[in-house]
């Protein structure tokens, strides 16, 4: 894969080097899910890219527009505009789209990054590099439907529920090949793992092993924080000594 193409010396959550330089920015434009984590409670944003209990207020893309050029008339290093939520940017296609396209036109050095399951990359694949999107955080838990149905209750998919393994193995076949179609295409594409123990916990150097396989650039394991209000909230919060412990291992 070809890298040279993409910036990643102005992104922050992708070079360590410049995270102290540049800043990016979340606009709240995708309210809806397609999915349903166990660890999420939907009246909060997607854990995946916020802390738990936290509600943003939705903008339309237009606002989202006024609220870049707003905050970049006052904070010149925003080099990144990130659309993570509060549901799934892809399930939210028109507006995380149109969102793009406006703030593109008005500053054309922006950088833009999407976070999502994954369930429609393979849908959106070709529109998210025509629209220059080269950034996209995609969260991949495990890469077996016995191990996804433990974490996802259900996948609403082209005007269908599916539930246990079904839906599972559907989110990750979607997820495993939208990565690759991303990153062979030039697309820095990052992957969040949600370390859950007794879970996924031992699987993870797989996942890693898999993403890298496929082109992902940059993986990032998180502790899960069970939502109050989530199937979950029981669960104990993974503790950072076993993140860094497993960060370690996958290292390599
Ligand atoms: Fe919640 Fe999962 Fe959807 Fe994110 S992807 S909003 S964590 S259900
Ligand atoms: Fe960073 Fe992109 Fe994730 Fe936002 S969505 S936190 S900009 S990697």
């Amino acid at each position: 894969m070809d890298y040279t193409l993409i910036k990643y010396d102005r992104h922050p959550c992708f070079s360590f080097e410049v995270s102290h330089k540049y800043a990016r920015m979340h606009l709240p434009v995708a309210p809806h899910c397609n999915i349903s984590c166990n660890y999420c409670n939907r009246k909060f944003d997607c854990l995946h890219e916020s802390r738990p209990g936290v509600t943003s207020e939705i903008l339309s893309p237009e606002a989202a527009l006024q609220k870049y050029k707003f905050v970049k008339d006052r904070l010149s290093n925003i080099s990144v505009v990130g659309i993570a939520g509060p549901g799934d940017a892809l399930a939210n296609w028109e507006k995380t789209s149109l969102t793009v396209d406006l703030i593109k036109r008005s500053d054309p050095d922006v950088l833009f990054c999407l976070s999502t399951n994954g369930l429609m990359l393979p849908d959106y694949a070709r529109e998210i590099i025509d629209l220059g999107i080269r950034h996209v955080t995609v969260t991949v838990n495990c890469l077996s439907p016995e191990i996804g149905e433990q974490i996802y209750r259900f996948v609403d998919y082209k005007g269908k529920r599916y539930k246990g393994g079904e839906g599972a193995g559907l989110v990750i076949e979607n997820q495993l090949s939208g990565i690759k179609s991303l990153a062979v295409q030039g697309v820095a594409v990052k992957v969040n793992i949600v370390m859950i123990q007794g879970i996924n916990d031992n699987h993870i150097p797989e996942v890693i092993k898999k993403v890298k396989d496929l082109g992902a650039f940059i993986s990032n394991i998180m502790p899960l924080i069970p939502a109050p209000g989530s199937l979950f909230e029981n669960l104990p919060q993974t503790c950072m000594k076993e993140i860094n412990r497993m960060r370690n291992i996958c290292s390599g």
